[in-house]
């Protein structure tokens, strides 16, 4: 462990390039699915495996999606598109060469926004959104002492990522990843599934002197497959950089890679032995050119984003910052809670219900929002029902809602009913239990009438008990102090 003071004599710079899988049905140039998970090489094409006299044609849908998340990144939409073949060898790369954007990306700059734990925020910057294709997987199993491939993954839509250097924390670069893995989910354009593989990430670490102009040397750490593990990577790095700078030891430009059982990083080539990748434009294929109707009838479609949503929370619902965040974590609760709020007026306490109970039950049952069994019309109603003193809160958090769950074709009031949870607010029906009561008491009624006011509290949790936990505490206060009083 570094000192603190070692620690703040350097700053830690982190550029992040990030892969998103696109979630369209066929593959980049082929018309073979793009389906996680089946058997191998089951999902290959003669144009993925790239056969002599075989032509790719582009996935429109691909590029719409590029667009989408360039559009909600406030980057500029390229117009005219040009694939280039990267050429390298290697046994998962069935062509010989991915077909990438080394020039000219479809998506330059933009922005993404990230609020720290501590509530910081920072607009993150973005150098580029570019398309290519994904390779295949290599898969080396320890029954066999061959190397196994499996083609499955290539020729997959991936967008990448890539921001300026211009993270300085494992904190900043986890809530990166968090807010990209949000817009791609809002966008629907990548399930954001980091253990299959749907989101990866490379990490750029470099550290100079505070206040120094120019960069220091950085390393590139790959393997990671969790955001934690981009965190304790770049926290292992950040370490182990400063570390070498004060014993006087060159930074190398390296790649290097994790390994998540021991937290530490090794490397795996020097930037020093630079593969040429002969890039040149694909030949078969004719550049992408975005019209301007294309381009319009994706803003047209854009859906609503993350932070749109946080906005119109906080706005226009009145709700706290800290309501808002977590409403919006995920599309299906906020776009859930947002139907909610358009069928009732108490945004707080439907709030609180979703912060509350309702992500209880979420995780408890391990469901997703998508599977909630209870309508938005019967939470309104549920939530009714405590605005309106038939039922507590408690009772209704307690009893009522966990049976909503179970039951989807009784309304709340009719379970309500079922389960004896309406509140007595009668004042009829209270007034003999009341008085019941105070003839019991008679000793602490004297006390009370002397000054002793607190036992106002002692009274209350009679009636409750008398009646079993139904009376509503507005009406029994009210006709307690009534009958006190005179
Ligand atoms: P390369 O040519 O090695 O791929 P790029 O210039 O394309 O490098 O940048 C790749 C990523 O590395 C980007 O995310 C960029 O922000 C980041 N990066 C570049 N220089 C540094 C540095 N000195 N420290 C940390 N990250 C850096
Ligand atoms: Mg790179």
């Amino acid at each position: 462990m570094l000192s603190e003071e070692l620690k703040n004599k350097y700053q830690l710079v982190i550029g992040l390039e990030v892969h998103a899988q696109l979630m369209t049905e066929s593959k980049m140039f082929a018309a073979d699915a793009n389906q996680y998970g089946e058997a191998p090489n089951t999902q290959i094409s003669v144009i993925t495996l790239g056969h002599p006299g075989t032509l790719p044609k582009v996935n429109r849908k691909a590029i719409t999606y590029a667009i989408k998340m360039g559009l909600a990144c406030n980057s500029e939409i390229t117009r005219h598109n040009v694939l280039a073949r990267k050429n390298y060898f290697y046994p998962d790369l069935p062509k010989g060469y991915q077909l990438t954007q080394d020039k000219g990306p479809i998506c330059v700059g933009g922005t993404v926004p990230i609020q720290l734990p501590d509530g910081t925020k920072k607009e993150v910057i973005l150098n580029r959104v570019h398309m290519e294709e994904d390779a295949g997987k290599s898969i080396h199993l320890a029954e066999e002492v061959d190397t196994l491939v499996d083609f499955n993954r290539a020729g997959t839509p991936l967008i990448e990522i890539v921001t300026e250097p211009d993270l300085h924390s494992p904190e900043e670069a986890y809530a990166f990843l968090a807010e990209v893995k949000k817009l791609v989910k809002y966008l629907d354009v990548c399930d954001g599934n980091m253990e299959e593989g749907s989101l990866r990430c490379d990490a750029n670490v470099s550290v100079m002197l505070k206040g120094a102009t120019e960069l220091g040397k950085k390393v590139e750490v790959k393997n990671m497959n969790s955001f934690r593990n981009v965190f304790r990577a770049i926290e292992h790095e950040h370490e182990r950089l400063i570390g070498l700078i004060e014993q006087g030891i060159e930074v190398i430009s390296e790649t290097r890679t994790f390994d998540a059982n021991t937290g530490l990083t090794a490397s795996m080539r020097t930037k020093e032995d630079l593969n040429d990748y002969r890039y040149f434009p694909e030949p078969d294929l004719s550049p992408v050119v975005v019209s301007d109707e294309w381009l319009n009838s994706v803003k047209a479609t854009m859906p609503i984003l993350p932070r749109d949503l946080h906005k119109k929370f906080v706005e226009e619902f009145g709700l706290p910052h800290y309501d808002a965040s977590f409403l919006t974590e995920s599309k299906d609760v906020a776009m859930w809670f947002n139907e909610l709020c358009s069928k009732t007026q108490n945004y707080k306490a439907a709030s609180n219900w979703m912060m509350g109970p309702v992500k209880s039950s979420l995780n408890e049952q391990s469901l997703h929002m998508d599977d909630f069994p209870i309508s938005t019309d019967s939470f309104v109603a549920l939530i009714a029902l405590v605005d309106d003193g038939k039922v507590s809160y408690t009772a209704a958090s307690q009893n009522l809602y966990p049976e909503m769950l179970k039951s989807t074709t009784e309304s709340p009031l009719e379970i309500a009913q079922r389960l004896n949870l309406i509140q007595e607010s009668d004042e009829s029906s209270l007034k003999p239990i009341v008085e019941e009561v105070l003839a019991a008491n008679a000793a602490k009624v004297k006390e009370y009438k002397s000054g002793k006011k607190g036992l106002m509290g002692l009274f209350m949790g009679q009636v409750m008990k008398k009646s079993q936990g139904k009376a509503d505490p507005k009406v029994a206060t009210k006709l307690l102090t009534e009958l006190l009083e005179n």
